[in-house]
């Protein structure tokens, strides 16, 4: 899963371009639901966050790291596709 540091400006951009529902306002900062980012994955080929977030502040959250192959299955479980 992807995070999002404290040097999100509060852009807003990036919120409607997840297509897991990932990212909401939290108490400052946007957040990431690490238990709904697939980090793109069964989506597009980047992460759409990443893409389009002005001053680049979302990266592998250290907590969450995931092969694409648990990325997959996390995708799988989310919309119970496989
Ligand atoms: Fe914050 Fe980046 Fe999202 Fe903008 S795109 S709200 S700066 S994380």
């Amino acid at each position: 899963a992807l995070m999002i540091t404290d040097e999100c400006i509060n852009c807003d951009v990036c919120e409607p371009e997840c297509p897991n529902d990932a990212i909401s306002m939290g108490e400052s900062i946007y957040e990431i639901d690490p238990h709904k980012c697939t980090e793109c994955v069964g989506h597009f080929d980047e992460p759409q966050c990443v893409q389009i977030c002005p001053v680049a502040c979302i990266p592998v959250n250290p907590q969450h790291v995931e092969t694409r192959e648990t990325l997959w299955q996390k995708f799988d479980r989310l919309t119970g596709s496989r």
